[in-house]
């Protein structure tokens, strides 16, 4: 068994390594390295949990999180699914983590709940210890920590989504995911941005005062994070200018989603106001371009549906030649 010094000071080893950490992959990264090497581990693998057809969900490899050996190479699901799928149904599933009865252990589940919407779940193999299992949940524990830490200065104090300041670094990751996913399989799920832009909220502004804009978006907000999977991200990127990506998924699925999504707004009651509406641009993202490329591709899809008359959704690729043109191809 472990000393209880040692365990101490790897706890202290991992909360001085993973504070130091600035981005989401990155401290998912250190916390795999560490967890495998406080434990031991021939292999560590961090899934995040996502929304699967029929209401269930799948196991996706986080992001080049894979500690060798075992079981990287799978896109979806996980010969743990059913593990998971009884743990995933505990409400204490924060960070859990799933006992093996003998002493020699060839496999070590840790339920993970870094934030309300996002899941993990870290697979350790061949680990020798089954006392080593409470080590294991302080460090998922301290880590837990420092990704609501990061997840807290990247949110917008108004609304609580996503402020500006992460949406370069999430875009990269899913550019490389769709780059990896290409070379390996030949083909990606397709990921859309949108712009989605309160129409005429000036007026809403100067007829019932600031107080009640904000109110509106907050409200404003709700809907929004009740529109789209758990999965998706929306950030707040300035006034009442919000973008969206929907990654796995595709052209129709996402272009249906941001058409009930502005059907949605522009039924529900606000409190005075009574009723506000959107207007939508999306584009399609791919690897080869800069992430704020195609913030500007849904942005001139944003103008034409402002232009066509406001309270309806545009496709970047719906436009003419001659408003796509301006659009930089870098590579
Ligand atoms: P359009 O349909 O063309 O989008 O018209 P609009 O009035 O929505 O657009 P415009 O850009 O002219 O005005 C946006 C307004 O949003 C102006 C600004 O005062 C207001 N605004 C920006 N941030 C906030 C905020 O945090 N709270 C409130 N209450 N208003 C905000
Ligand atoms: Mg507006
Ligand atoms: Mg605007």
């Amino acid at each position: 068994m472990l000393p209880k010094s040692s365990e101490y000071d790897l706890l202290l080893q991992a909360t001085l390594a993973m504070s130091a950490q600035h981005e989401p992959a990155q401290l998912a990264r250190t916390f795999v390295q560490l967890a495998a090497h406080a434990l031991a581990a021939k292999s560590a693998m961090l899934y995040d949990v996502v929304p699967g057809n029929a209401g269930g969900f799948c196991l996706r490899p986080s992001q080049g999180l894979a500690l060798d050996r075992g079981f990287g190479t799978e896109r979806t699901g996980s010969p743990h699914h059913a593990i998971a799928e009884q743990m995933l149904s505990r409400r204490d599933s924060r960070c859990h983590i799933a006992s093996p009865k003998s002493t020699k252990v060839t496999q070590l589940f840790l339920l993970i709940e870094p934030h309300a919407k996002l899941q993990q779940w870290l697979a350790i193999s061949d680990v020798t210890l089954p006392e080593y299992a409470q080590l294991a949940c302080d460090i998922a524990a301290v880590y837990r920590q420092c990704y609501g830490l990061l997840e807290e200065n990247c949110a917008d104090t108004l609304t609580g989504l996503y402020n500006r300041k992460p949406f370069v670094a999430r875009m990269h990751e899913i550019l490389q995911r769709q780059s990896e996913d290409d070379a390996q399989f030949g083909q990606s799920n397709e990921c859309l941005l949108g712009v989605i832009d309160i129409d005429r909220f000036k007026h809403i502004n100067d007829a019932f005062g600031h107080v009640v804009g904000d109110e509106v978006l907050l409200l404003f907000s709700r809907l929004l994070r009740d529109s789209f999977r758990a999965s998706d991200l929306v950030f707040r990127f300035g006034g009442e200018e919000f973008v969206v990506l929907l990654p796995n998924t595709t052209f129709g699925v996402g272009a249906a989603v941001f058409e009930r999504c502005r059907e949605q707004i522009a039924s529900y009651l606000f409190p005075q106001v009574e009723h506000v509406t959107a207007s939508i641009g999306f584009t399609v993202v791919y690897p080869g371009k800069l992430p704020m490329t195609f913030v500007d591709e849904a942005d001139r899809a944003l103008y034409r549906a402002k232009q066509l008359g406001r309270n309806r959704v545009c496709s970047f690729l719906e436009l003419e030649p001659v408003a796509q043109a301006s659009s930089v191809e870098l590579f």
